[in-house]
């Protein structure tokens, strides 16, 4: 057992998730859930993910050893406020937030070491396109990476048992300081995610095409972007709007690189565009060979869908 009383702010996809791994793994003695969303805390319940289920801050973070913020990451601050004259002193904080350095200046202006607290940010780097309670499990973060960005907020003890948590849901656990962090997640997550976006959007807006046509002939590359283009709107608002100067500089580099590209295709430099191609070839080989290629709730659902699109196209 590592905590007496764990609260999770936020039931969502990631929130549920670890809730889940909690209880199974017998870390926490009770497990109190807070969530604004009604349906969601409902849903929670019925699902048995906790033991205290409330829309009363007070409720659920009295006498906890632990708070976990798992809503979207610009709420923090409000809970963050909403929470301190509850909170028992010695309390540790912590987050799953996508984006850290935002979400730590947003907790740490209301709870931090003067006011004792203990405060650990993290980020478990995994996660699917869905939300909500019904779709989090267990061994969503299996094999994956948890990253804790400690500062002077932090302690070892707390920096340990936040491990020994995420290491029980089968997690690696590595360190880096937040900045560090919103610039790694900005290269592999945050721009890819940006360019997904952008592209279902330029596509469906495309003149003369059948929007019907779109769907119906989505293979490979059309269809992966829809999936990570399907993620939670708010989560992703939130992650632009909150890591914005690293990913507007990603965004600068990235224009460049596509116009280089354009002028390739423009002179027939197919040995420049052969060579870009084969260097992206090998990145996606690294990738596969560092198990970081899809795990296998994402290729069932991948399967799932093709199926679907069999389904669909032969009617
Ligand atoms: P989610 O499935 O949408 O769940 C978020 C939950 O928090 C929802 O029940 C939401 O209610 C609730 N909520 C929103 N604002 C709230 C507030 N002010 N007070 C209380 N509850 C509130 O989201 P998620 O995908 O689990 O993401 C949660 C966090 O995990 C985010 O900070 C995100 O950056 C991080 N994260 C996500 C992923 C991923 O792939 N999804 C991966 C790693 C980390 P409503 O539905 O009514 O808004």
């Amino acid at each position: 057992m590592i905590f007496n009383k764990a609260t999770i702010l936020g039931i969502g996809l990631i929130g549920s998730s670890l809730a889940r791994n909690l209880k199974q793994n017998n870390d926490v003695q009770t497990l109190a859930i807070y969530d604004k969303n009604a349906e969601n805390l409902e849903k929670a319940h019925a699902l048995k993910l906790g033991d205290i289920y409330t829309d009363n801050l007070q409720t659920a973070v009295a006498d906890a050893d632990i708070v976990i913020f798992a809503t979207p990451v610009c709420a923090f601050g409000e809970l963050a406020q909403a929470i301190k004259p509850y909170l028992k002193k010695g309390a540790i904080i912590t987050d799953v937030g996508s984006v850290k350095q935002y979400s730590l200046h947003e907790i740490e202006k209301h709870l931090n070491k003067a006011d004792g607290f203990v405060v650990v940010g993290g980020h478990p780097v995994a996660g699917t396109e869905k939300s909500g309670p019904e779709n989090g499990f267990a061994s969503l973060f299996k094999g994956r990476w948890s990253i804790l960005t400690p500062d002077e907020n932090s302690t070892p003890e707390a920096i340990a048992k936040i491990t020994e948590m995420w290491e029980h849901c089968d997690m690696k656990v590595d360190t880096m300081e937040a900045a560090h962090h919103d610039k790694v997640m900005a290269a592999v997550s945050h721009l890819p995610q940006l360019i997904a976006y952008s592209i279902v959007g330029t596509v469906a807006d495309l003149e003369g095409y059948e929007h019907k046509e779109i769907i119906k002939y989505s293979a490979g590359g059309f269809r992966d972007f829809t999936r990570i283009a399907g993620s939670d709107p708010t989560m992703w608002r939130d992650i632009f709007l909150t890591n914005k100067q690293t990913v507007l500089e990603l965004i600068q580099r990235f224009v460049e690189d596509l116009i280089a590209l354009e002028r390739n295709i423009r002179w027939d430099e197919g040995d420049k565009i052969f060579n870009l191609f084969k260097r992206t070839q090998k990145i996606r080989k690294d990738v596969i060979e560092a198990r970081q290629d899809q795990p296998e709730h994402e290729k069932r659902l991948l399967e799932e869908m093709a199926r679907q699109t069999n389904i669909d196209n032969k009617k």
